[in-house]
């Protein structure tokens, strides 16, 4: 089974179509790690489509903060703008539906899924031992998380860890890691709508667990077009800036 593994498409629909095109015919389920909606100016749009093709899909903090469940003060104050626009943008079933996402971790055939860590669905993996207690308690071999924006991952063999980063050189489109028996990975397929490692394109993973491999892409798409709608929208230039950097 090929899963289509998104995360943190943060509302921008043109990275999200960029990512499906490129990813067509190659996955036979899609599963979402959280982060629908919050910064970017499509919220109804990504929040349709994530319905249409995700098979299981968990929350992230900005599906929270959008629909009342978590505090949006405890967001910075653009972050928290946004937040406040997509709550008015968000027709109610979308709304609805965003409310009802379940907490990670999740389980999806061999692997699990989740937003932030393990042990705690809000909190950053951005290193080494803030991975460590969960891989050490990983519900499966191989779990998907969010939240960081940053493609990579932590890897765990016996008491040796790794950091992984890929990088898909520039008319490459992915970096495939095989998976190895006795190793607990921690893998992150970096952010659809909002990337922060630096490399502006969407980030997207592939996985077929069974077949031992998982594939990390890179998609460039039309960020001029998303900017454009946001100033539209009027949302906070830094979020409409930072878009052309990844970061
Ligand atoms: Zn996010």
């Amino acid at each position: 089974m090929r899963y289509l593994i998104l995360s943190d498409i943060h509302a921008n629909r043109t990275a999200l179509e960029a990512a499906l095109e490129a990813a067509k015919g190659k996955w036979d389920k899609a599963v979402c790690l959280g982060d629908l909606v919050g910064y970017g100016p499509d919220p109804n749009e990504v929040t349709d489509r994530v319905r249409e093709i995700s098979s299981l899909t968990i929350r992230g903090n900005h599906d929270k903060a959008v629909t009342g469940l978590g505090d949006p003060e405890e967001f910075n104050p653009i972050a928290r703008n946004a937040v406040l626009w997509t709550r008015e943008q968000l027709r109610t079933e979308n709304f609805e539906y965003l409310k009802e996402l379940p907490r990670g971790p999740l389980q999806a055939d061999s692997f699990s899924i989740i937003h932030g860590s393990v042990h705690d669905e809000d909190e950053y993996v951005f290193a080494p031992e803030l991975a460590l207690p969960g891989l050490q308690d990983a519900p499966s071999n191989v779990v998907f998380f969010g939240h960081t924006h940053i493609q990579g991952g932590f890897t765990l063999r016996g008491e040796e860890m790794a950091v992984l980063h890929f990088k898909p050189a520039f008319g490459s489109h992915f970096s495939r890691l095989t998976l190895e028996e006795g190793t607990t990975y921690l893998l992150n397929p970096g952010s659809i709508g909002q990337p922060r490692d630096g490399d502006p394109r969407a980030a997207f993973a592939i996985a077929d667990i069974e077949d031992q491999w998982v594939e990390f892409w890179r998609v460039s798409y039309d960020i001029e077009d998303v900017q454009r709608r946001m100033t539209q929208a009027g949302l906070p230039e830094p979020l409409i800036l930072r878009l052309s950097f990844g970061r």
